[in-house]
């Protein structure tokens, strides 16, 4: 067998999607799965639509969630020669039709066509005709007369046929010159070797016509595997109604790309009842035979929990990394505070997103604590003076902040004020972050080290006295 060549093949109208992504997504798999090629085409001939704020953002999504291509990307702007090679090409194999019909006339041919209850459809004024006035027109292909039906057998729904009466004689060159998606797509997958076409499923429609133009410009009709839809929670298309479908609006919110590939692949693919994926094992298990038939519902629940999930795992020092950026956006600064990784470690449990942590994070850095209303009134109250003095003493005698040292002040502070563990670390928690849900005590104390600790438990003692 010849080496797989798969492509993804986006139009640069807007930033990549969910959609989009999943698609990507599984093209790569299965290039890689079978040592094949990944192919990156912007299908760009919609000159008006397409712009290059839309390729950047695509290239950036892309590599964010780890997408690399084999080729690419590869422009149809740079490409326009040949496909006008190719449509003189059936032009003068008499396969297409110069047709001079105005708007104004198909308008009123389709009117017509609904009013006596035909489906509207070109009814092939121009097919024949031989002169070239010198008018705009459009190249139509001409649908040939010997095929009565198109079947195919998709790899993910299996055999499908399509009537040719259903079909039209397709434009594949508009008045202004430029060709249209279902021609150039069709030069481009053959020219370019693809073999197996993996797609949304919106485009099933297009493969009849397609096959047809594989035909007659005498290529070879390459495989199909058409994805089912992301459908939002009510069963409709995901759209923004549904909340975000930017890949990269994921990013924004705090999302690691290992969460969203794993989501992603496990909206329309499954493997027993597995839900843990990393890249290097969907590349392993990744196949088509195993991708459902029927449309994915996106479930942002899901999404979290597996975002959660990453963040519970992951490393340390990169999660450190990917959180600059969140705590710069807050305005804090993370050279004067304690160490970023000790940071994290001490909120991964605790985190789904890197917005919540980051939020999280906020107190270790703050130079004065600000405390939260309700957790000063109940907790620093004047009758915590004592309290808070024994704590001060008996902190102040651990040399360095160990588990053990820690362990040994806490007891022995229990000890002398005969409060339980609760009743101790309540009041100290609200003196050290201001009383925001945070990390254990003992964890919080060692992230921000002895002299900060110190600073803070008589920053809260002056205040009960003020
Ligand atoms: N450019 C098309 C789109 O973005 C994809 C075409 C295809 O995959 O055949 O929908």
């Amino acid at each position: 067998m010849s080496e797989l060549r798969v492509r993804f093949a986006p139009s640069p109208t807007g930033y990549l999607h969910i959609g989009g992504a999943r698609t990507a997504l599984f093209n790569y798999l299965l290039a890689k799965k079978e040592a094949g090629r990944f192919i990156l085409r912007i299908e760009d001939t919609d000159v008006a639509r397409s712009t290059q704020e839309s390729v950047d953002a695509i290239l950036d999504a892309m590599e964010w969630l780890g997408l690399s291509c084999d080729e690419g990307p590869l422009y149809q702007s740079d490409r326009f020669e040949l496909y006008k090679q190719k449509v003189q090409q059936l032009l003068d194999e008499g396969k297409a039709y110069r047709c001079y019909c105005t708007a104004e006339e198909l308008d009123a041919k389709r009117e017509k066509a609904r009013e006596e209850g035909r489906k509207p459809k070109y009814d092939g004024t121009c097919r024949n005709r031989t002169d070239q006035p010198d008018e705009p027109y459009v190249v139509r292909f001409k649908l040939p007369e010997d095929r009565n039906e198109i079947t195919f057998v998709d790899k993910i729904k299996g055999s499908i046929s399509f009537q040719t009466e259903e079909l039209d004689d397709l434009i594949i060159q508009r008045s202004d010159g430029t060709p249209t998606y279902n021609f150039v797509v069709v030069i481009d997958d053959a020219e370019m070797g693809i073999n197996l076409v993996i797609r949304g499923d919106d485009h099933i429609n297009n493969t009849p016509r397609q096959i047809l133009l594989y035909e007659a410009l005498g290529y070879n009709v390459p495989d199909f595997a058409h994805v089912p839809m992301i459908l939002g929670a009510d069963k409709k298309r995901l759209s923004k109604r549904h909340g975000a479908t930017s890949v990269m609006a994921y990013q924004k919110m705090g999302y690691l790309p290992e969460a969203l590939v794993n989501y992603l692949v496990r909206l329309g693919w499954s493997f027993g009842d597995e839900e843990i994926f990393s890249m290097a094992d969907l590349i392993e298990k990744f196949s088509l035979d195993r991708v459902g038939r029927s449309a994915g519902v996106f479930n942002p629940e899901k999404l979290l929990w597996l975002n959660g999930h990453y963040i519970k795992t992951g490393s340390p020092e990169k999660l450190a990394e990917l959180l600059k950026p969140f705590l710069e956006e807050k305005g804090i600064s993370i050279n004067n505070g304690p160490d970023l990784v000790a940071v994290v470690k001490s909120l991964q449990e605790r985190s789904a997103t890197l917005i919540e942590m980051a939020n999280g994070a906020v107190f270790y850095f703050v130079d004065v604590v600000e405390y939260d209303e309700k957790a000063k009134a109940k907790f620093l109250k004047p009758d915590k003076k004592d309290l808070f003095e024994i704590i001060l003493n008996k902190l102040g005698h651990c040399e360095v902040f160990s588990e053990k040292q820690l362990e040994a002040a806490f007891a022995e502070i229990m000890q002398v004020t005969e409060l339980k563990f609760g009743k101790v670390a309540q009041p100290l928690r609200v003196a050290l972050t201001g009383g925001v849900p945070s990390p254990g005590i003992y964890e919080v104390l060692q992230v921000l080290g002895r002299e900060v600790s110190m600073k803070r438990i008589e920053q809260a003692l002056d205040s009960l006295e003020g």
